[in-house]
């Protein structure tokens, strides 16, 4: 589409999304009608800022289609069986998402877009990848899913030489002519399914990120899901499959060998069969998942052309977002750590696999998880537990499968002060040199506005301890 001269758009859903979609097609001279489900207080506020400009908004009611609508252009969340969408497909009518409509209207020319998706690592990945690109003096953001619209970045006043792309199953769902220059998956695990319908459908959603690359497809080698997706890729010809792994790298891949992440990939000098790039101790925190997060990283900035100098500096100047595997405070030998990011048992997995012996405070919304695979693979390294939340209950009753030996403290506490009281738990239980990780495994949202709040709450504590 070039011409949006009264051509009718329908926007789905307000919000981070949808407000910013709705004005640029408004201003391009689109008639556009926003439909969103709810009508609270910001909906409202939301609408209104729009309906100054002439844009109609119905709020309340995001099942029928408006008369008329030629395209719609849907906030990434909304689930692709809602009635909106199934009147839509009956009509012939095309789904966009927010990535497709900043991809169409100026994605190509803006800058490449290196891209990043996985189940988790996402956000840490597109960081460092921006840090590396930064340190080869290139102009770039870390931009899309890690809360910056990527229609701001390709419109906005900004000039940038390349994109470090965050993506989420969904918004690669409602993506369909998206093109990378590279891309990575860093790993696939089940989650999101109640949205996707299946694993099957879910993994078909991640695999979009690499079709039609151009110069490098990055998988993990460790998840041969991931080599599968890029297999099943269709991409421009002399596009290369480049795999990381934590062991020693086969030709085509980036490693670790003796404490040195290695590419093996792209070398420039041809009388070697492998550049150095960094230390693993240049990785902040240098954790087993965080590494592979690195290499990832690296893997792209590389098919960019960076220089291994540069991709040591980038990683040297990154430092993790908050409730990240946060080292808060050693109190009596022991090391207090938040990782309240690691909501779904994937990640909480990483986090445990980084540490030898642990006092795991876990617990929360399960969001329909099964806890048996994690208890087992992290039953070794465990000194004691303990649960809080909502669904601890599944916690404790895989514990009692898994791991018998290991003392765990029931808190059965939903208030405010339970992790207080955790944090007094776990210290009981710690002996000098443990961890006591804040691991939860599940969703915040049972005790906390959101596990920003749960990490804080969790420092907090950690701070009235050693005081
Ligand atoms: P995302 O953006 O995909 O949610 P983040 O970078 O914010 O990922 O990391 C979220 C959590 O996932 C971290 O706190 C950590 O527990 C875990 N994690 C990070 N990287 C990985 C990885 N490569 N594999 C497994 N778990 C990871």
């Amino acid at each position: 589409v070039t011409d949006w001269q009264g051509k009718h758009v329908t926007v789905a859903g307000l919000g981070v999304s949808g407000v910013p979609a709705a004005r640029v097609l408004h201003a391009r001279g689109a008639i556009v009608t926003v439909v969103n489900d709810g009508d609270d207080a910001r909906a409202r506020e939301q609408a209104a800022e729009l309906e100054a400009l002439g844009v109609t908004v119905r709020l309340g009611d995001g099942a029928t289609l408006p008369e008329g609508t030629e395209l719609i252009v849907t906030a990434p969340g909304w689930k692709p069986d809602k009635p909106l969408f199934q009147a839509a497909r009956a009509a012939g009518i095309e789904i966009w998402g927010d990535v497709e409509l900043a991809w169409r209207l100026r994605g190509p020319d803006a800058a490449p877009w290196l891209a990043v998706t996985g189940t988790n690592g996402k956000t840490t990945t597109v960081q460092m990848l921006a840090s590396i690109l930064k340190a080869a003096g290139l102009r770039t953001a870390a931009v899309g899913n890690i809360g910056v619209s990527l229609l701001d970045a390709v419109l906005g006043d900004e000039e940038y030489d390349v994109l470090a792309v965050e993506l989420s199953s969904y918004q690669l769902h409602w993506a369909p002519s998206l093109r990378a220059h590279s891309a990575a998956v860093l790993n696939l695990a089940p989650d999101h399914l109640d949205w996707h319908g299946s694993m099957e459908a879910y993994a078909k959603d991640k695999g979009r990120i690499y079709e039609g690359n151009r110069v490098a497809c990055v998988y993990n080698v460790a998840d041969k899901l991931t080599e599968e997706l890029v297999r099943e890729a269709d991409v421009e010809e002399g596009c290369r499959a480049v795999g990381f792994t934590l062991g020693t790298p086969g030709p085509s891949q980036l490693g670790v060998v003796d404490g040195i992440l290695v590419d093996r990939a792209f070398v420039e000098n041809r009388q070697k069969n492998a550049q150095e790039l960094a230390e693993v101790s240049d990785v902040n925190p240098p954790a087993p998942h965080n590494i592979a997060n690195a290499l990832a990283a690296a893997a792209l900035a590389r098919a960019f052309g960076v220089p291994p100098t540069a991709v040591r500096d980038g990683l040297r100047n990154f430092t993790p977002d908050a409730h990240r595997i946060a080292h808060v405070a050693d109190v009596d030998g022991v090391a207090y750590v938040d990782d309240s990011k690691a909501t779904n048992t994937h990640a909480a997995e990483a986090s445990l696999a980084s540490y030898e012996s642990i006092v795991w405070i876990a617990g929360g919304l399960a969001k329909g998880a099964t806890f048996d695979e994690l208890v087992a693979k992290s039953a070794k390294r465990l000194r004691g537990v303990v649960l809080i939340g909502a669904d601890r209950a599944l916690i404790r009753d895989a514990l009692a499968r898994h791991a018998p030996e290991v003392p765990v403290v029931d808190l059965d506490r939903t208030d405010t002060g339970a992790m207080l009281a955790a944090v007094q738990e776990a210290r009981r239980l710690a002996v000098a040199g443990d961890t006591v990780l804040l691991a939860p495994a599940c969703a915040s949202m049972d005790m906390f506005a959101n596990y920003n709040k749960r990490g804080d709450a969790f420092a907090q504590a950690v701070r009235e301890l050693g005081a």
